[in-house]
């Protein structure tokens, strides 16, 4: 691999997509003088995780949260000037089923916060906290590695951990997480971000919950960088092939030739962008195998003064399985915001009867709640891959030279986040840059 002082100054990166992993490379480029041109083909920045307008407002495509272990996400956030302590809300790891089930991680050393919080959670029995307790030591002993990958609900059966622990402890965090249910998700990927979260420093754990818009967290301030310090980014701009000459990288977008491409878009949006480099058919094939989940956010605008107990409430037993109040969060007094992670019943329903089934849920919790001004659901259909055991997850760097890979999908230890989004796109950033030759 060449270093980049070696290619003269004919150096010039095209980056085909403005998502978190996108920009996170452009990002890391522009800062190095590296000159670059980010395609995007929507008229917004973000991807997946990105601002839309709903009834005039400014909202996010679905709600978003990020802990404290997203070492990238926040190093980054802050190189562009968008400061995470006005923008997220902190939490120390808390998680309340009203009535059912309580746990608070007090502000103590890793890990004994959270033997600390399962000592004093509320709706698990002695047994269950014991259980919990061995089975955390278990993993600690072994590094979080396991000899050989399996779901997570095998896992949890191995270490019995059943009852309120599995329904309101491990299967809620797994879901959230890997966004796919525990009996069809990695045990190992699970392990790898209970090791970053819940046993490295103890801020690592906290709930991130963003106060402002999508946009505002990184993909706006990360553009105004890239641009600030010479690159550019075109936006409504697809790029539709992409070929390689004597000269560079040829893409129908664009008159100039590039010396390097990152391809930073969505994974089934891949195979259709590499079809004229044979030597990537291992690639293509496994992007091509990789199935998705869904992630469904309801919206319902309630009259300014409903409001929850706090920020972010765990639901069982019907569809809605968080509700985040955005009045607490960013000021819109009688917005709640109800997450679907994962494949399920709710599929099947309409989008009225699934608002008019999540309104029913909260009513029982919130009683004489009146009914909403108005509702909407965003359904992302393919909102993450689906984190099975045993996945192969392509690499950043492909077999043609200086075509490089980025996104949530790629070879990481972490599930479809915005932290493996992130990574990705730093990767494919050094990787230009030679810096991991
Ligand atoms: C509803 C929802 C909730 C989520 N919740 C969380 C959460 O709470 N925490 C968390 O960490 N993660 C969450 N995620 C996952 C997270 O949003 C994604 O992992 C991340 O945004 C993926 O970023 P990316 O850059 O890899 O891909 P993408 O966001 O898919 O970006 C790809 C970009 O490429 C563009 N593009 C595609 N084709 C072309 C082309 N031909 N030419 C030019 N541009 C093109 C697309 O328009 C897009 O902007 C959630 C995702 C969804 C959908």
């Amino acid at each position: 691999m060449d270093r980049l002082e070696d290619l003269d100054h004919g150096v010039n990166v095209a980056i085909i997509g403005a998502g978190w992993a996108g920009m996170a490379a452009a990002v890391m480029l522009a800062q190095a003088k590296t000159p670059v041109t980010v395609f995007e083909a929507a008229r917004h920045l973000g991807g997946r995780a990105r601002s839309v307008e709903i009834e005039g407002i400014e909202l996010d495509n679905g709600q978003h949260i990020l802990i404290g272990a997203y070492r990238e996400t926040l190093r980054l956030m802050r190189a562009v000037g968008a400061d995470p302590e006005q923008l997220l809300l902190r939490q120390p790891l808390a998680i309340e089923y009203p009535g059912k089930f309580s746990l608070r991680a007090p502000r103590l050393p890793a890990p004994l916060h959270l033997l600390a919080a399962l000592l004093a959670a509320r709706g698990l029995t002695w047994g269950e906290r014991i259980a919990a307790m061995r089975f955390i030591t278990a993993m600690r002993a072994n590094a979080y590695r396991i000899a050989a990958d399996m779901p997570v609900s095998e896992l949890l059966g191995q270490h019995r951990q059943s009852g309120a622990l599995a329904r309101h402890l491990w299967e809620p965090l797994c879901v959230s997480a890997l966004n796919t249910p525990a009996a069809s998700a990695s045990a190992q990927v699970f392990l790898n971000l209970f090791r970053d979260a819940l046993d490295g420093a103890r801020a690592n754990s906290d709930f991130l919950i963003p106060r402002a818009d999508l946009g505002k967290l990184f993909p706006q301030p990360a553009a105004d960088f890239v641009c600030a310090n010479g690159g550019s980014v075109r936006l409504a701009t697809p790029v539709r092939t992409i070929d390689k000459s004597e000269d560079g990288f040829v893409l129908d977008a664009a008159a100039q030739r590039y010396s390097h491409v990152v391809l930073a878009v969505g994974p089934h949006q891949v195979d259709a962008l590499l079809d004229r480099f044979a030597a990537l058919a291992t690639t293509r094939k496994s992007v091509a195998a990789l199935a998705y989940e869904p992630i469904y956010t309801c919206y319902l605008q309630y009259p300014p003064e409903v409001s929850m107990p706090q920020p972010m409430t765990g639901f069982d037993g019907g569809y809605v399985q968080w509700i985040f109040d955005r009045g607490r969060l960013n000021g819109r007094a009688g917005l709640l915001a109800a997450v679907i992670s994962a494949h399920g019943a709710h599929q099947n329903a309409s989008r009225d009867e699934l608002a008019g089934a999540i309104h029913r849920e909260l009513a029982a919790f919130l009683p004489g709640l009146p009914a909403p001004l108005w509702s909407r659901v965003i359904a992302e259909k393919r909102a993450t891959f689906s984190c099975r055991p045993d996945m192969v997850r392509p690499a950043n760097r492909t077999a043609v030279d200086r075509l490089y890979l980025a996104g949530d999908y790629t070879a990481s230890d972490y599930p479809a986040t915005l932290e493996s989004a992130v990574r990705s796109g730093v990767l494919a950033a050094r990787l230009v840059r030679g810096e991991h030759a």
